[in-house]
């Protein structure tokens, strides 16, 4: 552990270790009591956003598998006055005619989005959680969050909690806390027809990956499609032009695509191949994001990833989900990685892992009212 705890996070989280999931029996699994906040079942998903009365829950589209995916919004779309398609109105030198967003009364609008591969379901927690809030007042462990909740005041709130249902459904237990490194490749990106594991990137280098495979990995929906990597030009999966179509009707100034990496130090990935000044806001709402994690008691816990820059490398980085959402509406968009708790090296509790998305949330709630375009 590289980061330390203060006394009033501490006195919270004492409260929630009440009712826990035993996952012994699971395969890879150690004796791991779960929070009762720790909820991201697909029947959870489902109870809590039927339980939506404040906002409004929609079905946004069906899986390959035939499953619901869920959007959850609070707020009301902006009138941005269209004229003209993203890049038609960055061609006539003025994305005004594609959003403008300079009335009076324009609403920020935040967009995140769970488990884009469905095994990384730290993200799920983190939007179940805030859509209790947003009803309740209070999260599902039944503790208040003040401060979050007065950063979701005046902005508009779009949730997505879970994109990728299929590739969730794959996946026998609700937590990777405790697993080891193996059994988590196992599930995140399955195995080929000779059982070995598929494993990271060379999971990438056939897709889709249906019928290639003897487990196919939560990273895909049923038709063995990575959204991360789809054709981003004719989407093969529904569930990408879904996403797509909400990114095209709301423009959320920020989009936070919510991933776990393995036991990384949670982190903003910088997008790749969006204007400078974007990597500029990611630089900038990550810097918030750590000192704010810093003043917690969480010192150190997040990373902040430099501006990138292109010095003529080949192979060139992948143009990936992060990016298209960006170019579809010329907005900020964020690959956002969580800690999973492994039973490896940086291993963080499921209260540290919570709180990390409970800060993101809140940072960038804060953030977005303030977020101008460069002049
Ligand atoms: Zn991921």
């Amino acid at each position: 552990m590289n980061y330390t705890q203060n006394e009033k996070i501490m006195s919270i989280t004492e409260k929630t270790l009440v009712v826990g999931v035993d996952i012994a029996k699971e395969r890879g699994g150690v004796n791991m009591t779960m929070p009762i906040y720790w909820k991201n079942s697909l029947n959870d998903i489902e109870s809590i956003v039927g339980s939506v009365a404040k906002g409004r829950a929609n079905l946004l589209c069906h899986s390959a598998g035939g499953r619901d995916v869920y959007l959850v919004e609070y707020g009301k779309k902006n009138n941005i006055n269209r004229m003209a398609n993203y890049s038609s109105a960055t061609g006539a030198k003025d994305p005004k005619r594609y959003a403008d967003k300079s009335g009076e009364n324009y609403v920020p609008t935040v967009l995140l989005v769970g488990a884009i591969h469905g095994g990384e379901m730290e993200g799920i927690v983190g939007i179940l959680n805030l859509i209790s809030l947003m009803e309740t007042e209070v999260d599902l462990a039944g503790i208040p969050n003040h401060e979050l909740l007065d950063a979701t005041r005046d902005i508009n709130l779009i949730l997505i909690p879970c994109l990728n249902p299929d590739g969730r459904a794959r996946v026998p237990f609700d937590s990777f806390v405790g697993k080891d490194l193996k059994t988590a490749r196992h599930y995140f990106q399955g195995t080929w027809k000779d059982g070995s594991l598929c494993d990271w990137p060379d999971c990438k280098a056939i897709h889709p990956i249906l019928g290639h495979v003897d487990f196919l990995g939560s990273y895909f929906n049923d038709d063995g499609i990575n959204f991360m990597h789809d054709n981003f030009f004719a989407p093969m999966a529904k569930e990408t032009r879904a996403l797509f179509d909400v990114c095209d009707e709301w423009v959320p100034d920020i989009t936070i695509l919510l991933h776990g990496g393995s036991n990384t130090s949670p982190c903003l990935l910088q997008p790749r191949y969006v204007p400078v000044y974007m990597n500029n806001i990611v630089y900038d709402l990550s810097t918030n994001i750590k000192k704010a994690a810093d003043k917690k008691g969480y010192i150190d816990m997040f990373r902040i990833i430099d501006v990138p820059t292109d010095r003529g490398e080949y192979p060139p980085v992948s143009f990936n989900l992060t990016s298209a959402c960006s170019h579809v509406n010329g907005e900020v968009c964020i690959t956002f990685e969580s800690n999973q708790g492994l039973a490896e090296d940086n291993r963080h509790t499921p209260d540290e892992i919570y709180a990390a998305h409970m800060i993101l949330f809140e940072e960038t709630f804060s953030f977005v009212k303030n977020k101008r375009d460069p002049i």
